[in-house]
């Protein structure tokens, strides 16, 4: 069927089409809309195939808009579409290091002096270096792809944070908003924070030397 948009709620993303037989509008989602070069405007002429959903209501499906591709260019969408995940450097792996190396002196040089204060000193690089291993990557992409609408969306401090906490589907700002509207109930996931539980590991690990290095000095002396 072909149709004229005649309302448009972009930041929902639905809409009415008028059909050119003058029947009934038609109810459309941004989900349903097959041309991805561009999102849907007012007046748009668009190609359609109508259903009626379970509650008897028209709706629009495979809605293509004319003069708009259908697909979007292949290298854009294989491109923002894959969010790789955020990767450890060598800077990373240095700083782990270097927090192993201050948190066992630190360890020896309480348990020579048996003063917490000359230890300080020995323990401030493995301070630095956790606050260091906890800072905020950044993608290699400034854009993504949302997942819910596929609208090509800039990053931002929600969507870094997100995928900082191992979140790869990310959604843009008005789906996002849809979502916590959808699910009032539920907590924002992107507000929980994953490195709580990694760190813990992270420093279970780190300390073991310092054990390591407290027995050892013991039975050595
Ligand atoms: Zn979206």
């Amino acid at each position: 069927m072909r149709g004229k948009v005649n309302q448009w709620k972009d930041e929902k993303g639905f809409g009415f089409i008028v059909p050119d037989d003058g029947t009934e509008k038609v109810f459309f989602h941004i989900s349903t809309v097959k041309s991805k070069a561009r999102r849907p405007q007012v007046d748009d002429v668009v190609i359609y195939d109508a259903t009626r959903d379970s509650q008897n209501r028209l709706k629009a499906l495979a809605v293509s808009i004319e003069g708009v591709a259908t697909i979007s260019k292949p290298q854009n969408k294989s491109r923002y579409n894959r969010i790789e995940p955020p990767k450890k450097n060598i800077f990373d792996y240095v700083l782990i290091v270097i927090l192993l190396v201050s948190l066992a002196a630190a360890g020896v040089v309480f348990l020579k002096s048996q003063r917490i204060e000359d230890a300080i000193p020995s323990g401030i690089p493995a301070l630095v270096a956790i606050v260091l291993l906890g800072r905020q990557k950044k993608p290699k992409d400034k854009k993504f792809s949302c997942s819910r609408c596929n609208k090509i969306t800039e990053h931002d401090a929600r969507t870094i944070k997100a995928w900082n906490n191992g979140f790869l589907k990310l959604y843009c700002r008005s789906c996002h908003h849809q979502w916590l509207i959808d699910n009032p109930t539920q907590v924002d996931r992107s507000n929980l924070s994953r490195s709580g539980g990694c760190l813990g590991i992270f420093l279970i690990i780190a300390i073991t030397p310092v054990f390591v290095g407290v027995g050892l000095y013991q039975w050595l002396s």
